[in-house]
């Protein structure tokens, strides 16, 4: 078989999509799995959308996103490099590439110089609108001989080439996820090959690159799905083997409609931004439009690349269920390495009022315990800052009147009057200290189960629920820990 070869082939055009990463990744793991080669190559042929800034962000989130390519353009100290045997690989610089093939399509006819203006196009559309038909094209040109055009162009007159698509003829191509398509050449436009800026259009670009590239894969959105005919045209006019297309579902949100920024997070970098881990985002982002025959959900980039195939990608649309990827994310968050947890954790720590890099310095295995506390209720790592600050401040809040009841309990007052007993016996608490504490209170007090860690529990923290305890007791410190019972004695009891 033929080395595998796909590649992610986005626009520089803004921020990486959460679709367009799932495009990626599908790529990245097809080609994996085959052991083939993953490219990636930036279409930036359409001038008036290119964003300053767009290719570095790309590349840099799939990096974060651990999706990485083989061949194509690199970031390399924030610089762009190209590396790889069919380069360049950023269209804009293949013009000349583009400029031979569009004249071999003229010189065999398959193409032809248009020299319509946008007004006559715009009036040709007007028409057919009103009288009912679908805007296109009407082929003016096409009748023009070739030394006709060559006059006009000496004349200086600006022109584009078309595709000279022939009437009534069936193009015929299989997709791996839609099965075999067959469009008539009666129901498509002749596509503009070469803007009069001298830039082919994607359609054009696209079918040479591919080609040039030894592309035997092309995995893209579906949005691409009713071009692709033209592009299956241009492979056999020029007489060349055709790619296999994949085309995926579009990433929907719960009611069906494209995600946007409208309606909340929809590029690489906002979930980055919330702390999403990239295993997470990863896990999650596999499991949007396709499932491994085992049905599993918790897979690691390993597994996913050995479970991995086309015949398993569903033709409907890929639903981004947001509490789905808390859930998946939650999983890694908990069974992460603590110290790079920790150290991830750090940017959302300091953005409390309590914790700076001086502190972080002083305390970092303090810090590191806190984070081992409180990621168990965590589904992304921006929530920290909020499931931190039970711990800086000492004026306890009951959470509800059930707490407010349990702290006026008589055994209560007993269990913290034994508890500050236990803590006038030590100078700090340590977590052995921790561990103990409760155990020996049941002792000198007799009270046990509910009445015991309860009361315990919301007179330190305000809440009926929440981490561990013999890790609050730790976390929280001997004065903190007098100044609550203080608080609380004095506010509620
Ligand atoms: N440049 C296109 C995009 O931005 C790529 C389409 C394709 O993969 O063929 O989506």
């Amino acid at each position: 078989m033929k080395e595998v070869r796909v590649r992610f082939a986005p626009s520089p055009t803004g921020y990486l999509h959460i679709g367009g990463l799932r495009t990626a990744l599908y790529n990245y793991l097809f080609a994996r799995h085959n052991k083939g080669k993953f490219v990636l190559r930036i279409e930036d042929t359409d001038r008036t959308r290119y964003v300053e800034g767009a290719i570095e962000n790309l590349i840099e989130s799939l990096q974060w996103a651990g999706v990485e390519h083989d061949e194509g353009v690199f970031l390399e100290e924030g610089k762009i490099v190209q590396r790889g045997e069919f380069g360049p690989y950023i269209q804009s610089e293949r013009l000349d590439i583009y400029k031979k093939y569009v004249d071999q399509l003229i010189e065999k006819g398959y193409a032809y110089y248009c020299f319509c203006t946008k007004e006559r196009l715009d009036k040709v559309r007007e028409e057919q609108k009103i009288k009912g038909l679908i805007p296109r094209y009407d082929g003016l040109c096409r009748s023009l001989s070739l030394e006709e055009a060559k006059e006009k162009i000496a004349n200086g007159e600006e022109y584009v080439v078309r595709l000279k698509l022939p009437p009534n003829k069936n193009i015929e191509f299989k997709d791996m996820v839609r099965g075999n398509i067959t469009i008539n050449t009666e129901d498509l436009d002749d596509q503009v090959l070469l803007k009069s800026d001298g830039y082919p259009t994607y359609h054009m670009a696209v079918v040479i690159d591919d080609h040039l590239m030894g592309i035997t894969h092309i995995v893209r959105g579906e949005e691409w799905l009713p071009s692709t005919p033209k592009h299956v045209y241009l492979y056999e006019v020029f007489g060349w083997d055709k790619p296999i297309y994949v085309h995926l579902p579009t990433v929907l949100n719960k009611e069906r409609k494209k995600l946007s920024k409208r309606h909340g997070d929809v590029s690489v970098g906002d979930f980055r931004g919330k702390g999403y881990l990239p295993e997470g985002l990863i896990n999650y982002l596999a499991l949007v439009g396709w499932s491994p025959e085992d049905n599993e959900e918790l897979l690691t980039m390993e597994e996913l690349i050995e479970k991995f195939k086309f015949e398993r990608v569903s033709k409907t649309g890929g639903i981004f269920d947001k509490d789905k990827l808390d859930w998946v994310n939650g999983h890694y968050i908990r069974n992460y390495d603590l110290d790079k947890l920790t150290k991830m954790s750090i940017p959302y720590l300091k953005l409390t009022d309590h914790i700076d890099n001086k502190f972080i310095e002083e305390n970092y295995d303090w810090i590191k315990t806190l984070v081992e506390t409180v990621r168990e209720g965590l589904s992304n790592l921006s929530e920290i800052t909020e499931k931190v600050e039970v711990f800086f401040n000492n004026k306890i809040q009951p959470e509800d009147d059930e707490a407010l009841n349990m702290l006026k309990l008589e055994e209560t007052s007993t269990v913290l009057n034994a508890m500050k007993e236990e803590l006038s016996k030590v100078d700090e608490v340590d977590e052995e200290f921790a561990k103990g504490i409760m155990k020996k209170i049941q002792k000198s007090t007799g009270i046990k189960g509910k009445k015991l860690y309860m009361p315990t529990r919301i007179a330190l923290t305000g809440n009926n629920h929440g981490p561990e305890l013999v890790s609050i007791i730790y976390l929280l410190g001997k004065q903190n820990i007098i100044s609550r019972i203080k608080y609380v004695k004095e506010n509620y009891m």
